[in-house]
Order: C-alpha cells, then sequence, then structure tokens
C-alpha cells in the first residue's frame, strides 16, 4: 500500500519584494515520519514551515496538509495540527494548567492539561506561571501547548535552539515520544546532529532551495568521502603515500600533528594503510575511523558551514 502523504510542497515560491525567501521547493512528508528541514540562519525554513501552517501565503506554488491546501481550506488544517513557533507569549498570570485549559477550550478534541503536563516531565509545575520555568522547561511547554488538540501533524520551528546540551536531550527524547504515538513531525534545525538522530529523512536548504533531499544515512553514504581516518604518528607521513592507498580520495594535515585521510571505503584503505605501515616501520600513536555527518553533505554541496 502506497504511504499517505500527510504533507505536500509543489513549487512553493515566496517572495518578500525582491527578496526570493523560498524559491521552488517541493517534497512530500509521509504519515509518522519526523520529517527534518535543515539549514543555516536566512535559508528559509520558517517561511516554509509558516506557509504549510497557514500562517503566510504562497507567492506561487501551494502546500496540502492531510490532501487540504492550506490556503483554501485554513480552519480545517488547523483543527488537525499542532504548531510550536519560534518564540511564544503566554498570558503572565496565568498557570500551565490554566494557559492548556484555556487553549483545549478552542478545540473539539483535546488532551487533558494534567495528561500534557506529566507528559512533558512538568507536572511538578502545574500550578506555576511561564515566568517561573527554565529555559528548558519553557521549550517544552511550548511543544505541550501544541499538542493540546491531539494534532496528527506537529510543526517545530528550533525546537531546542538556545538550550543547554542536557535539557536539548530531554527535548529529543520528548520528540522521540511524539513519533512513536504515531503523529508526524515536521521540524527545522540548524543542529545537524539533531537532524541526524531524530529525522527518518532531511531536506537540506539553502538560499530557498532545497539542495539534497534522503535519510541522513544516505546522505553520508552518498558523499565522495564519507569517512576519515584520523591518524598520528612517530615517523614522517609521507602525503604522496598515503593518497596512493586503496580508497583513498585526498589527504591533509591539521594542526595538531594529525594526519587525515578522507577514504571512500574503509574496508579498503585501512588493511592498505596498515601494510603500508608495517613495510616502513611506522608507529601509530593513534589511528581512528570518524564518520562523515550531514555537517559534511552540507559544506560539500554548497562550499559553506551549517552555522555562522
Ligand atoms: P532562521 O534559522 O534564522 O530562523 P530561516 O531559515 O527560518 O532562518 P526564514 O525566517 O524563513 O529563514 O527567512 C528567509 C529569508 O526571508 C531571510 O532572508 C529573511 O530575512 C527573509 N524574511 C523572512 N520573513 C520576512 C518578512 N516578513 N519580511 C521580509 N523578509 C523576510
Amino acid at each position: 500500500m502506497p504511504m499517505e502523504k500527510v504533507i505536500q510542497v509543489e513549487n512553493l515560491v515566496r517572495r518578500y519584494g525582491s527578496l526570493v525567501a523560498v524559491n521552488g521547493v517541493s517534497f512530500e512528508v509521509d504519515r509518522g515520519e519526523v520529517f527534518g528541514i535543515l539549514g543555516p540562519n536566512g535559508a528559509g525554513k520558517t517561511t516554509i514551515l509558516e506557509t504549510i501552517e497557514g500562517l503566510q501565503r504562497p507567492t506561487s506554488g501551494r502546500t496540502l496538509v492531510l490532501g487540504m491546501e492550506t490556503y483554501k481550506e485554513p480552519l480545517k488544517v488547523k483543527a488537525r495540527i499542532g504548531v510550536q513557533l519560534q518564540a511564544s507569549a503566554y498570558f503572565d498570570y496565568l498557570t500551565l494548567t490554566e494557559i492548556l485549559e484555556l487553549f483545549g477550550r478552542l478545540y473539539p478534541q483535546r488532551i487533558p492539561a494534567r495528561h500534557l503536563l506529566e507528559q512533558t516531565g512538568l507536572a511538578e509545575k502545574a500550578n506555576a506561571t511561564v515566568s517561573k520555568l527554565s529555559g528548558g522547561q519553557k521549550q517544552r511547554f511550548t511543544i505541550a501547548a501544541a499538542l493540546v488538540n491531539d494534532p496528527e501533524v506537529v510543526f517545530l520551528d528550533e525546537p531546542t535552539t538556545g538550550l543547554d546540551p542536557q535539557a536539548r536531550r530531554q527535548l529529543w527524547e520528548f520528540i522521540q515520544q511524539i513519533h512513536r504515538e504515531g503523529r508526524t513531525v515536521i521540524l527545522t534545525t540548524h543542529f545537524m546532529e539533531e537532524a541526524e538522530l531524530l529525522c527518518q529523512r532531511v531536506a537540506i536548504l539553502d538560499k530557498g532551495k532545497i539542495v539534497a533531499l534522503d535519510t541522513p544515512a544516505h546522505l553520508v553514504r552518498n558523499l565522495p568521502a564519507p569517512y576519515e581516518i584520523k591518524l598520528l604518528a612517530e615517523g614522517p607521513l609521507p602525503a604522496h603515500e598515503l593518497e596512493a592507498l586503496d580508497g583513498v580520495v585526498a589527504t591533509y594535515k591539521g594542526e595538531d600533528g594529525f594526519h587525515f585521510l578522507k577514504c571512500t571505503d574503509t574496508s579498503q584503505t585501512l588493511p592498505a594503510l596498515l601494510r603500508w605501515a608495517e613495510s616502513r616501520s611506522v608507529r601509530f600513536q593513534q589511528l581512528q575511523v570518524v564518520p562523515a555527518t550531514l555537517e559534511d553533505v552540507f559544506l560539500t554541496l554548497t562550499g559553506n558551514q551549517l552555522r555562522d
């Protein structure tokens, strides 16, 4: 049976005056997927998300959610999605429970506030106001608020930006839990490790265009050099000899004395390297295989770093 397409984006273009923020983007998201849009600041991630959610109008092209065109049926779409925005403001004098109950009243179908707070690890803060929450707790609360109408599709715009590593990890676990519940999740991020961990598929966005779309593993595997071998040795390591080893694409030397071999296949290069080392009586102090990441994919495709 073909997968149900929960989100369809067709030739989406969004201009702000002379600036083309989204320049002909198309993709589809299947039911139950966690789909990531990965790109640097200003790539157009938020604009795409907000157009799918119905918060912005496309200049041309269209977006569909659960088969309904967002721009034509915004209310029907909004009833079935949950949206976490990059910046959220809540009522200063209401408790977390009161805010969730208030939001819940806007929808025919809702999840009880108590359940949402337990799920997000905020049960102890049920009677606190938002101003009393830490950064990580606030981020979790914004996602709890996005789940109030028991949505089938959840949109998360840079959910972990500004969080410390521990709070980020907690939020990752929470997003995985939302996924296990069978919801479709579409998120934006400029943290490649977040995309690698959470997303079944990732669209890499640069300057308003998708430059690659696939599973994180395929994107990395299709690189010209998906692995690096990192070496520290006592004697000299002549670059021209290392470059001649099986499967080596390029070599370079790091500032800290390490040598790096970029290679296509470590199962070819490692034995060749060890044979070469033995024949030259070279002793390695350190030898490490480092797989490439989505950061390398982005760098290879655009020539730029993902983060400033
Ligand atoms: P970030 O990671 O910083 O959130 P992003 O990838 O989400 O970035 P967008 O917020 O979609 O990027 O912005 C894409 C481009 O459109 C940027 O150059 C931005 O300055 C511009 N832009 C966004 N909203 C508007 C607006 N309302 N008016 C004019 N330009 C805008």
